[in-house]
């Protein structure tokens, strides 16, 4: 997909802070930290998010999870971790390529929204 920012981070066209690749997904660095540890896991392939996700790419995003939890104690977020993927106007998306927030490292409010 051109003009897509992590699109290009995927593919490395935009340097970022790669802690983990593989054939289904990079696990970068978000460039403002929201967290004491604040991750994207960024699905390589193209789609704005889960409502345009199809079955092949759900199994993939199923698989990139399993993934992430045999790499989080690794990433510091060994006491625990909270999962966030906004969409749309309402979830305040910024960019339209389905990502995963990871944030954790310390103490989370206790409330979301
Ligand atoms: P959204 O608002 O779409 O849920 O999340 C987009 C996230 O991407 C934001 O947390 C923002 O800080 C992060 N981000 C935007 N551009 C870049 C970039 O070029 N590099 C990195 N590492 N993170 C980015
Ligand atoms: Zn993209």
């Amino acid at each position: 997909m051109e003009n897509c920012i992590f699109c290009k981070i995927a593919n490395g066209e935009i340097p970022s802070t790669k802690l983990y690749e593989d054939d289904d997904m990079v696990i970068i660095k978000d460039l403002n930290p929201q967290a004491k540890v604040h991750l994207l896991l960024i699905p390589k392939q193209h789609y704005a998010n889960i409502m345009e996700m199809s079955d092949l790419q759900a199994a993939t995003l199923a698989r990139c999870v399993k993934k992430l939890s045999e790499l989080a104690d690794g990433f510091g977020l060994e006491n625990g971790f909270r999962l966030v993927s906004n969409k749309g106007e309402h979830g305040c998306q910024s960019v339209q390529h389905l990502h995963i927030h990871i944030l954790g490292g310390e103490q989370l409010a206790d409330k979301m929204g």
